[in-house]
């Protein structure tokens, strides 16, 4: 649906792009002639995508090591990336989750979730916005939430308390930096399985199983659907959409509430489980980030 070479000459940055809905964002992207950052924790695994990539698709994808939750390491990052070329584009795609009973959520729990969803996030839009404001250029911010930034969700409160700041910066800075020329938009998927949702977000679970049981039209989202609101979004097709959150969901927010209400049916022993599989993970990702 859209032209061969529609971002040629974009320079988009996609954090967490190098594994699940940020890697298929980055691929599109890709594809259609943009120049591709992609930043991530583990490396090797931002490598990995980025060679993957360049090998399918051509073009030129560039990895970055770097922890959003490190402001000083993000504007580094930034600043190496404009020295080349500056960005035109960013996705806030970047985020960590997991479900837990909040009267067990420790503050530490609570802060590795909101040092990256809230403040990562905003370090990685003061880092790009500044520069794009300071050159006198335009840009584009797609930043990836939820549909509960509009109703909360119980058993992922860091996440939504986070999310919803996302959403309040979205329109925030729509307000205060449109008139540079700088749009902020959101998109606010339902599940489109991936492995990170799948390990800490629905540990057990067949994955998509709930949500097709209950969703409206009965499945689960498509990657290509993200990919294509997301390249729409940014391609100039409909410059005065700013400051807007787009849900896509199949509606199931509007029905169901979108949100982990169904676990409070959840026993002492379902939590129990949960969170063990959700340990184990972190340990294996530790130990892969070194
Ligand atoms: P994912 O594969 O786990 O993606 C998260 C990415 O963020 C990973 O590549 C991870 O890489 C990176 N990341 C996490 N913490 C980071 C940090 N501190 N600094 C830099 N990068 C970091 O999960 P996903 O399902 O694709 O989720 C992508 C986005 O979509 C998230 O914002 C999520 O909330 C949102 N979302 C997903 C769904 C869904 O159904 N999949 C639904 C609604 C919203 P490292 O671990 O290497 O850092």
């Amino acid at each position: 649906m859209f032209s061969e070479q529609l971002l040629a000459g974009r320079h988009i940055l996609v954090t967490g792009g190098g594994t699940g809905l940020g890697k298929s964002m980055a691929t599109r992207f890709l594809q259609l002639g943009a120049e591709v950052h992609i930043c991530g924790r583990r490396k090797g695994v931002c490598d990995e995508t980025a060679t993957e990539l360049m090998d399918l698709h051509g073009g030129h994808v560039t990895s970055h090591g770097v922890d959003i939750r490190n402001q000083l390491a993000v504007d580094e990052m930034i600043g190496n990336i404009f020295k080349e070329a500056p960005l035109t584009d960013l996705i806030n795609n970047a985020a960590g989750n997991f479900i837990s009973r909040t009267e067990e959520l420790s503050p530490r729990g609570f802060d590795a979730i909101a040092n990256i969803v809230m403040h990562g996030t905003f370090y990685v839009t003061h880092a790009v916005g500044r520069r794009w404001i300071a050159a006198g250029l335009r840009g584009n911010v797609v930043s990836i939430t939820t549909t509960w930034v509009r109703n909360g969700s119980p058993y992922v409160v860091p996440s939504a308390m986070s999310k919803s700041a996302i959403h309040a910066m979205t329109m925030s800075l729509a307000a205060e930096w449109g008139h540079y020329g700088i749009r902020l938009n959101t998109i606010a998927p339902g599940e489109i399985p991936t492995e990170g949702m799948s390990k800490r977000i629905k540990p057990g679970d067949e994955a998509g199983a709930r949500t097709i049981a209950v969703n409206p039209m009965g499945r689960v989202g498509t990657m290509e659907e993200l990919q294509n609101l997301a390249v729409f979004l940014i391609s100039g097709g409909c410059n005065w959409i700013n400051g807007e959150t787009i849900a896509m969901d199949g509606g199931q927010g509007l029905a169901t509430g979108g949100n982990f209400y169904q676990l409070r049916d959840w026993k002492d022993t379902d939590w129990a489980s949960a969170r063990d599989s959700i340990k184990a993970q972190n340990d294996k990702d530790r130990a892969a980030r070194g």
